[in-house]
């Protein structure tokens, strides 16, 4: 199954870090890609300079103008929706056809997200029905899509590795 995340919306420099964050989560928890709409280069440096440094050259950032044609393409091609709402059913009631899908665009929104989202999506899902945060809400999709593989994942190709430890860092140079 291949996941790819779709951020709508971004307010310059307000959702910097949250923004950089989801790219982040979304690297880490098994996603493929990444789409977003309206961020500035940093994001894009930033999440290419962590996977020079930690490994897994193969996640992208891909900056996109119209997240409506990009869902529309992604339809069409048989992909589904999920996207995330606290407003959705909750996760746990839908999981299990999810997991059956062969490839899921998760939309995560920032500010307002607009009602075609809602239209749009083939799963309108809730991490819990209380407000919280597209970062939180996107780990525990990933975490419960992958059930935890996500963490087995090899990130090759990195300048460093880390060897797990009880206590303190341990951490390989690759040369
Ligand atoms: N106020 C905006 C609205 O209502 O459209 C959303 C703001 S919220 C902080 C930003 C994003 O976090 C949402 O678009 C959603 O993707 C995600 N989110 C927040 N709480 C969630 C929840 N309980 N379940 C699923 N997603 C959630």
């Amino acid at each position: 199954m291949k996941i790819s995340v779709l951020r709508i919306g971004h307010r310059l420099v307000r959702d910097d870090r949250v923004t950089t964050h989801s790219a982040l989560v979304a690297r880490a928890f098994g996603a493929d890609r990444i789409y977003m709409t309206g961020i500035d280069q940093s994001v894009s440096d930033t999440v290419a300079g962590v996977g020079k440094r930690w490994g897994g050259p193969d996640f992208e950032v891909e900056v996109i103008s119209d997240w409506k044609a990009l869902a529309r393409s992604w339809k069409k091609e048989g992909g589904k929706i999920a996207h995330l709402t606290m407003y959705g059913i909750n996760i746990d009631d839908a999981v299990e056809p999810m997991r059956k899908e062969d490839k899921i665009l998760v939309i995560i929104g920032a500010e307002k997200v607009p009602r075609e989202a809602y239209d749009l999506a083939d799963y309108n899902i809730a991490v819990g029905n209380q407000p919280h945060s597209e970062i939180a809400a996107l780990a525990i999709f990933l975490d419960r899509m992958f059930a935890g593989r996500q963490f087995k994942k090899e990130f090759a190709g990195g300048r460093l590795k880390i060897v797990p430890a009880e206590k303190g860092k341990q951490v390989k140079e690759n040369k």
